[in-house]
């Protein structure tokens, strides 16, 4: 499902919106205007019905349009399962070209260990992971083009 990101800039700044006019406004359900309230969207006073200022709405909804759109830190990678940018455990990325001039950078997250990672240019690898060494791989097979490796773990058993 595509989240809609409403735009900012159809909330006239001196207007005061009720629920179902700033949810029409926006184009979004009267319970997404009561989800913004309770991450902090102030309405005018604790009146009834609630009325919004415009110009808080619109700040607000810029606010939040910018917090989606934060890219990863230098050093980082965006981890689906902590749904944070994270840094790679043991500071080790892998660099799996795709293209003359793009890959994949892929490295375990250091909270959680799932696997990360995040599209960059060669380029741009110096900046995006700065201090950290960078192994470059070839375009490696799927999973299944490891065959061996579970085995080698029985096969090393301790004693
Ligand atoms: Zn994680």
């Amino acid at each position: 499902m595509a989240v809609r990101r409403p735009n900012p800039y159809r909330v006239k700044l001196h207007h005061s919106y009720s629920v179902p006019e700033l949810a029409a406004c926006c184009d979004v359900h009267k319970n997404t205007v009561r989800h913004w309230q309770r991450q902090g969207l102030q309405p005018i006073d604790k009146g009834r019905p609630l009325l919004f200022h415009g110009g808080t709405v619109r700040a607000f909804l810029i606010e939040r349009n910018a917090g989606r759109k934060r890219p990863c830190l230098p050093g980082t990678l965006y981890c689906l399962r902590c749904r944070e940018a994270r840094r790679p455990a043991l500071d080790m990325v892998d660099y799996v070209p795709l293209k003359a001039d793009s890959g994949d950078l892929r490295a375990l997250c250091e909270n959680c260990e799932a696997p990360m990672h995040r599209r960059a240019r060669k380029a741009d690898l110096a900046k995006i992971m700065p201090g950290l060494a960078v192994r470059f791989t070839n375009a490696l097979p799927r999973l299944s083009g490891r065959p061996d490796a579970s085995l080698n773990c029985d096969e090393e058993g301790k004693g």
